[in-house]
């Protein structure tokens, strides 16, 4: 009997379209002689509809059958997942959520799941919220002991209130430029570099125009480093790489349009802070409770300084993406860190039985 594959794919959130090019990538990896695939597509708005499949073979696809009651797209597909789920309750399908940003890599469909007990990819509920949203991220990394840039936060009921009292702290907290950034998004969208008064309050009103928290951090001038690291309990690392983007920042339109951004695999980082890195990123995804896979990213500065900037709980993950080469530089090919991916969510999935 094959094995069966549910992969959900698209979402509400900014980063859908980053999400049909992982959903295109990992269907055209997986292995269809062993998997059946199920394809659920969450439009922009939100909607849950079946399939299509966006690459591979026809005819390797479960229909969905989606109950006639009720009007809850949502709620009429779990129904249908759940009436396939129980078909074969000794093997349940696993899931895998290949969502970014609200929405998909922040909790919510995570706890979906759940409810539903089926095994998943990835991050459960509490890792997958903690780590879409930076300043929680960024609250438990200092409780862990994390080299990190200063940062004000706020929400948006507290900047229509105190505009000046925001703007004092900030001016008296850090020093230009600062980088400001939506709370839960990813991706970059939303995010704004700003060096003074007037440009800080254009970047926050950005900001809040995605989210209701914001954060402002200070800007370093610093090299972009990232490691991914895989595993449940005792997660694995991966070689570092580097991003090196022609932009001012690493900004949307560098990570997927402009293709001026080099990916440098392994990075040539001091033995030190590569150490450094691998014991930060260990501690990171320890202090979130991750699980399955994390992307740690950070900074090193010119004084040869760690800094930890973000964990991403569900990393960019086409072929070209820097999650998948780290892996594959380490060993560990595109398809083969599927299977891994899969082993690991079954893996997580009895031992909560
Ligand atoms: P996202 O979750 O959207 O990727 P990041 O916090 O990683 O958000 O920020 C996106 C990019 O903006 C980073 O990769 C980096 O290029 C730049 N950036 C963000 N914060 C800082 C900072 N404090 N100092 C310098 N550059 C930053
Ligand atoms: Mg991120
Ligand atoms: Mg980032």
């Amino acid at each position: 009997m094959k094995n069966r594959i549910f992969l959900l794919y698209g979402g509400k959130s900014a980063e859908h379209e980053v999400s049909l090019s992982t959903a295109r990538a990992v269907t055209h990896a997986l292995d269809f002689d062993r998997y059946e695939v199920t394809p659920v597509f969450i439009t922009p708005e939100g909607e849950w509809r079946p399939g299509p499949l966006l690459e591979g073979p026809a005819g390797h696809v479960t229909d969905l059958k989606i109950g006639e009651n009720g009007t809850d797209a949502p709620a009429r597909l779990t129904d249908g997942i759940a009436a396939l789920a129980a078909q074969t309750p000794e093997a349940p399908p696993v899931v895998i959520p290949l969502l970014h940003g609200p929405n998909g890599e922040d909790g919510t469909v995570q706890g979906l799941l759940e409810v539903l007990d089926l095994p998943y990819v990835g991050n459960g509920v509490l890792a997958s919220a903690a780590g879409m949203d930076k300043v929680i991220m960024k609250q438990l990394f200092a409780q862990a002991g994390l080299n990190q840039v200063p940062y004000v936060h706020f929400i948006r009921s507290e900047w229509n209130k105190n505009r000046d009292g925001i703007l004092d702290e900030s001016e008296s907290r850090l020093g230009w430029p600062v980088f400001v950034k939506p709370a839960n998004l990813g991706s970059s969208v939303g995010i704004s570099k700003a060096s003074g008064r007037e440009s800080l309050i254009e970047a926050i009103e950005e900001a809040l125009r995605y989210d209701r928290k914001v954060i402002i951090e200070q800007g370093v001038d610093a090299r972009e480093i990232e490691m991914a690291l895989l595993g449940n309990d005792e997660p694995k690392c991966s070689v570092v790489g580097e991003i090196s983007s022609a932009s001012d920042f690493y900004d949307y339109e560098s990570k997927y349009m402009d293709g001026n951004t080099v990916l440098t695999i392994p990075a040539d980082v001091p033995k030190k802070a590569a150490e450094e890195m691998e014991r930060a990123a260990k501690a990171a995804f320890k202090v979130l409770d991750c699980s399955g896979l994390v992307r740690a990213d950070f900074f090193l500065t010119m004084e040869g300084d760690v800094l930890i900037n973000e964990v991403n709980t569900m990393p960019g993950f086409t072929p070209t993406s820097m999650f998948p080469l780290l892996w594959q530089n380490s060993g560990l090919p595109y398809p083969e860190l599927l299977e891994e991916l899969i082993r690991l969510a079954l893996e997580r999935y009895q031992e909560k039985q």
